[in-house]
């Protein structure tokens, strides 16, 4: 008998985070290599929330806190939704986590039974289908290619429904793809979700503050108000106010299910560290001006980016509405051979050779469940993603 559970059997290792690793690991032996793995912005916390901080700790808030977050967050939180969304959730209608990927976790095992079907638009971020298994639940896919601006349609969601769907998990913009979804598009998968009330929608909304070229961000519960009693409008600190490190996500829900949500915790982390949540609080409720003009750097990145791959042969990159990732197809170079005289078979050859032949690490497509393509993630200088980006080409030229 196995000492290792049969739940642990079911997921794998995050591989944007092997990748990280990887290039981490080669970089400390000395080798010259570009890291275009990570999933975190490279802007520094800005500082009125460091020192939101250190006033949490010189002040004595080094304590427990409520289970799921102290009164002055969740009111923050609260009131951001009522700002930003035109969503009116009540105090305790909120959920505060140790970061948004406990929020999902937490929300899947207060929900998900063996036999339960999650729906997950691919490419998805690595970490739904996992969850979701964990939970003892079955990942249904549905492909969201290239064709289709990475986004899935009325008709290919109506197809997946079936009696034993539990949740659809929409994320916009998307980690890997950058797509995001428009309020007019959210409106006709709204439609199909009113047909199937036993239905529930998990919005991932963590990229809201990063989107291009005047795209309104728009979610679900907001676009169709009668969708609001069954879904989790989530989101979090870490990629809007670049505070991956502290650790801070956060949702709005039926009262039902952020309660099961706190139970889960209660039995697990309870609160998320208090010092961060003061942080949070700071972030959420302080000057967010900068928040665009951040946006602003990262399209400037992502124009160089997307342009520079396509300027690569056997690279298609279409232009993400937001995040700070691309997902260009690499369909061009399947089957073409290396200078050393390696068949490229797959989008993991592909990214095998990009770090091996020229130093520039990037996520296989498929890690995020679709293939032939790879991720990058542009949030690095632009120095940086010039040279990642020329290297990549050289690669690309001399491919027989
Ligand atoms: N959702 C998406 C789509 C993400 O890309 C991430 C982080 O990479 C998360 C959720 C989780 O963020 P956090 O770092 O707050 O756990």
């Amino acid at each position: 008998m196995s000492f290792l559970s049969d739940a642990l059997g079911r997921i794998k290792p995050s591989p944007t985070i092997a990748v990280t690793n990887k290039a981490a690991e080669l970089k400390a032996q000395g080798k010259d290599v570009i890291g275009l793995g990570a999933g975190e912005p490279d802007f520094d916390t800005p500082d009125h929330i460091k020192d939101a901080g250190i006033e949490a700790i010189r002040s004595g808030q080094t304590k427990y806190t409520g289970v799921d977050g102290t009164p002055a967050l969740k009111k923050a939180v609260a009131e951001k939704f009522k700002r930003e969304n035109g969503l009116d959730y009540a105090v305790d209608q909120i959920t505060v986590n140790s970061g948004g990927k406990h929020t999902i976790f937490n929300a899947l095992m207060a929900t998900v039974n063996p036999g339960d079907e999650v729906i997950i638009p691919a490419p998805y971020w690595v970490s739904y289908p996992d969850m979701v298994q964990l939970a003892g639940g079955t990942p249904v896919f549905i492909e969201a290619t290239i064709d289709t601006g990475f986004r899935i349609t009325a008709e290919q969601l109506d197809a997946a429904i079936t009696p034993k769907t539990k949740w659809v998990i929409l994320n916009s913009p998307s980690n890997p793809s950058g797509a995001a979804y428009s309020a007019e598009h959210l409106r006709t998968l709204a439609d199909v979700l009113l047909k199937h009330p036993h239905v529930w929608i998990l919005s991932d909304d963590m990229y809201e503050h990063i989107v291009y070229d005047d795209f309104k961000f728009a979610t679900i519960a907001a676009v169709e108000p009668k969708l609001y009693d069954r879904t989790l409008t989530m989101n979090g600190a870490s990629k809007a106010y670049s505070m991956t490190g502290w650790r801070i996500g956060y949702a709005g829900g039926p009262k039902q299910l952020i309660k099961a949500i706190s139970a889960i915790q209660s039995q697990s982390t309870s609160n998320p560290c208090s010092v961060s949540q003061a942080a949070a609080v700071a972030a959420l409720n302080g000057p967010q001006d900068f928040l665009k003009e951040r946006a602003k750097v990262f399209q400037q990145r992502r124009d160089l980016v997307v342009k520079m791959l396509n300027d690569a042969e056997g690279i298609t990159c279409p232009t993400p509405e937001g995040a700070f990732y691309v997902y260009p197809s690499c369909a061009g170079m399947i089957g073409k051979t290396t200078p050393d005289g390696k068949v490229l078979n797959n989008d993991e050859d592909v990214a095998t050779y990009l770090l091996e032949s020229v130093g520039v690490a990037v996520v296989h497509g498929a890690a995020f469940g679709l293939s032939p393509h790879f991720r990058i993630s542009y949030a690095t200088s632009t120095e940086v993603l010039t040279e990642a980006c020329t290297r990549i080409q050289k690669a690309c030229a001399v491919l027989k």
